[in-house]
């Protein structure tokens, strides 16, 4: 961490009426439930705000890094030096229609019941995912058959000289786990998704169903960022892990679940440093044992 600035004073003018949190614990806003400190966790909960505060980093040489819902991220026990903008205060959701416009720090679940208020189907695989509509266009993040690539009509993006500008959905790039926002660093404001009107008792169940082989599947009861790795070209990640022995294996406080050895959970008392110890452990042994390379699906972030 980097304690030599004074970021209150910096963004003071900006967040007169939204509290800024200081030295926030990493820990306290991500899924893991690991990570140190960041210099300053803000909060912005308009599009203005958002803009004028990474203006203010760019202009400050302050790094600063994009947080949703924190499902997805691994902090490392250090922290983050700088800026963490967490926008789920930016979170309004609109329909028009069979049309669902969202801001970025929208719930996918949030979303997944408007749609099923206007009987809409097409955002049922979404609606056990923890994350915000911005993470999700950033990792275009799927389950059961569903993708965001598959719904999405397109996004508004700041891009890397910070002008906000709309990408249809054949300019997001998006791939396995992969988008140009990730690709070029930019930032989603807000994702219009397009759906299809339906029957609502089907929509219904199926989200119930859904929520019950999550439940029945996952290890929901225990922090974690979701599968840990990748799917690798023709294999699934977590047969190989069980393959390899892996499963239950533990590493200080951090274990392959039980439940489903895709999963790396935190028992409770895990440190960032245990969890990725435990990542390297696993990527070793498969690739020993099966000649497979791991690559992690959650993103690493932070300082040693
Ligand atoms: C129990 C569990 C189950 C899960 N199941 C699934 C699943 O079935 N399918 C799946 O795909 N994922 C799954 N995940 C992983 C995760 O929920 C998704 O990747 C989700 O889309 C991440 O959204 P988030 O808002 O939490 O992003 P975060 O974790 O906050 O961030 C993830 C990445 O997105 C970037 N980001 C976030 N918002 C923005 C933005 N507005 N603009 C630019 N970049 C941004 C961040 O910088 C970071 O690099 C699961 C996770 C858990 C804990």
């Amino acid at each position: 961490m980097n304690r030599n600035k004074n970021y209150k004073v910096l963004f003071s003018n900006l967040y007169k009426d939204v509290q800024m949190h200081e030295n926030a614990k990493m820990s306290e806003y991500t899924n893991f439930r690991v990570g140190g400190p960041v210099n300053i966790l803000l909060t912005p909960n308009t599009k203005e705000q958002i803009i004028e505060t990474i203006k203010i980093c760019k202009e400050n040489n302050i790094p600063f890094y994009i947080l949703g819902n924190g499902s997805n991220v691994l902090v490392k026990d250090s922290g983050i030096s700088g800026v963490v903008i967490k926008l789920s205060e930016f979170n309004n959701i609109v329909r028009n229609g069979n049309i669902i416009k969202a801001e970025s720090g929208a719930l996918l679940k949030d979303v997944s019941d408007e749609a099923l208020k206007a009987s809409l189907t097409g955002f049922e695989f979404a609606c056990g995912i923890p994350g915000s509509v911005g993470g999700a266009v950033f990792m275009n993040a799927g389950a059961y058959d569903g993708e965001i690539s598959f719904i999405i009509k397109e996004a508004e993006v700041m891009d890397e000289k910070g002008n906000v500008i709309t990408l249809s959905k054949d300019k997001l790039e998006l791939g396995y786990r992969t988008s140009i926002i990730m690709k070029k660093n930019y930032v989603v404001i807000s994702a219009t998704f397009s759906l299809k009107y339906g029957e609502k008792d089907k929509i219904e169940g199926r989200v119930s169903e859904l929520t019950h082989r999550r439940e029945n599947k996952q290890p929901l009861e225990f922090p974690s960022a979701g599968s840990t790795f990748k799917r690798p070209e023709g294999y699934f990640a977590g047969k190989l892990i069980q393959d390899a022995g892996l499963k239950g294996f533990t590493l200080g406080g951090a274990a392959v679940s039980d439940k489903h050895s895709g999963f790396i959970i935190n028992k409770g008392n895990a440190t960032a440093k245990d969890i990725l110890d435990l990542i390297e452990h696993v990527q070793k042994e498969v690739k020993k044992q099966f000649g497979v390379d791991l690559y992690p699906e959650v993103r690493i972030i932070g300082e040693d």
